[in-house]
């Protein structure tokens, strides 16, 4: 019998009254192993309520208070990581040991917030006027929700909650239906931190639940992380309902293999960003572009017998480095994309469609795939695939590299391997991508510093955690004083200026 996997409103597990629900896969064996409740436009309702009956109580705890809730569950993430990466596995698929990977990278956002007490500290001028002070402080927004992917389902939540109610503010999450069990799991687990009930809950659901948060009155910001063009609506249906939004989508991510690079060290790094986590990671990278040919063939000399050596399995076995695709429709898309790489002309040198393994033949599984020869005109460059799919798109020199990265519509991440420091300060300083790596291929900023892409990787103007996710759950307010001195300077008409 599938587990019904329910929302959490208030402290408690509730059911909804929509009726509605999806379906919860074990990816490696394709097996149904849940039922999630999608909740109704009135059950969203009924959580922002709680939500905003909270939000006064919570916004008047101390920093200090807050910071020892936050401290307290991190000592449980830290227990229990298996538990949660355990249940990562089960729904999602990718190997154990990335699950605890991204669980650890989850962590490390609440131990940044365990600072509430730094993090707010204001600012403060003494006379700006003659015996006048100004001070400007961070208060919190409220009610602010987080919309969250499939493929990261509880470190992409631990990048928004643990800094908004670090502020203040109080916090609903709709994470992926796809894979929806670990947000229950963190939120039990607030609360045994002594979070007050009503300050995080959960609602799980599709559009109808992202709909109602998107127009609530009571909800003031949305964090969303997940696909391009949903993250185009959220941010344009935001602005429209007047809420503060930080909307962020796709990517398609280039790593530049310069012709002095490490070519052992660059192939290691390609294995583990292009077929890790089976590719459907935001900062994967999809497109390989050595320079000149020589390189080319170095390179794929190397990758093609490591591709074809890659350990595929069930995650739940130490040996498999990497695990099925999330559902049995992902694992069509990515079928197709590979279908249309071959039609569109792409060399096909490793293909994984055919891979099977034995007593998981239901599993969601593609082996790892290799183009060679991809233009910038297919379809196959084009487009985020989300899968273990690395195009190899030769250049002939660093110039025209920089040119494709800078002209794709995804600035997400990006890599260049080479031993020239100059050709990496140059490329860190030119390209228009929102996260570079020089000689790392998955940049992924550490809790105190921000995530973020640029172009249509990201819609707002704020990035995820550090400083930038303070300012994100914060108003800033400015308060100027003046104590009287007993001389009186009369009505003044003037703009006030010092005189
Ligand atoms: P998705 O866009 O399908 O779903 C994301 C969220 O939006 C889910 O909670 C989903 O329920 C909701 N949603 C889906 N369709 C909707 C609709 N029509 N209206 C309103 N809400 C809707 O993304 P996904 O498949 O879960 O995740 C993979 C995508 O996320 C990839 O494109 C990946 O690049 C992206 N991603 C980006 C980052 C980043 O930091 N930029 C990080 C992780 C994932």
């Amino acid at each position: 019998m599938p587990t019904e996997i329910q929302h959490f409103v208030g402290g408690r597990r509730v059911a909804g009254t929509s009726g509605r629900t999806a379906p919860v896969y074990n990816p490696a064996t394709g097996e149904q192993t849940g039922s999630v409740a999608l909740a109704s436009t009135a059950d969203v309702g009924a959580a922002v309520e709680v939500a905003a009956r909270a939000a006064p109580g919570w916004a008047d705890v101390t920093p200090l208070r807050r910071a020892r809730i936050l401290n307290k569950f991190l000592r449980i993430l830290e227990e229990r990581t298996d538990d949660l990466a355990a249940a990562i596995t089960a729904e999602h698929g990718k190997v154990l040991s990335d699950a605890k990977g991204e669980v650890q990278r989850g962590i490390e956002v609440v131990e940044f917030a365990t600072a509430a007490p730094i993090l707010l500290k204001g600012e403060v001028t003494e006379n700006v006027g003659t015996r006048v002070d100004s001070h400007s402080l961070r208060q919190p927004l409220g009610v602010v929700a987080g919309i969250t992917p499939f493929n990261f389902p509880a470190m992409v939540p631990m990048w928004m909650f643990p800094v908004a109610l670090a502020c203040g503010n109080t916090f609903i999450l709709k994470p992926s239906e796809r894979d929806p069990s670990a947000s229950l799991l963190i939120a039990e687990w607030l609360k045994e931190a002594g979070l007050p009930d009503g300050v995080f809950n959960v609602v799980h659901g599709d559009k109808e639940a992202v709909d109602a948060l998107l127009t609530h009155p009571d909800v003031k910001a949305v964090s969303f992380v997940g696909s391009t063009p949903i993250a185009r609506y959220i941010y344009e249906t935001a602005a429209r309902t007047g809420k503060r939004c930080q909307a962020l989508g796709g990517a398609k991510n280039h790593m530049i293999v310069m012709p002095d690079a490490d070519l052992d060290q660059a192939v290691d790094a390609l294995m583990g960003a292009a077929y890790g986590s089976a590719g459907e990671r935001c900062m994967a990278i999809s497109v390989a572009v050595p320079i000149g040919q020589k390189t080319a063939d170095a390179l794929i000399e190397r990758l093609v017998p490591r591709i074809n050596a890659l350990k595929i399995g069930p995650g739940t076995d130490p040996e498999s480095e990497m695990g099925p695709l999330v559902t049995a429709q992902h694992l069509a898309k990515v079928r197709s994309y590979v279908d249309l790489g071959e039609a569109e002309g792409a060399k096909l040198l490793v293909d994984g469609r055919s891979f099977k393994r034995q007593g998981y033949e239901n599993g969601y599984f593609i082996g790892g795939t290799l183009f060679d020869h991809v233009t910038p005109e297919m379809r196959i460059y084009k487009e985020e695939i989300f899968g273990p799919v690395l195009a190899v798109t030769r250049a002939d020199d660093y110039d025209t590299a920089a040119r494709l990265i800078n002209e794709h519509e995804f600035g997400n991440g990006t890599a260049i391997f080479t031993r020239d420091g100059d050709a990496a300060r140059e490329f860190a300083h030119k390209i228009q991508v929102g996260m570079v790596g020089i000689n790392v291929p998955i940049p992924v900023p550490m809790a105190f510093h921000s995530f973020g892409g640029w172009k249509a990787s990201l819609f707002g103007d704020h990035h995820m955690h550090g400083p930038e996710g303070v300012r994100f759950y914060t108003k800033l307010k400015t308060i100027t004083t003046r104590w009287p001195t007993g001389i009186r300077a009369g009505a003044d008409f003037v703009m006030p200026t010092m005189k």
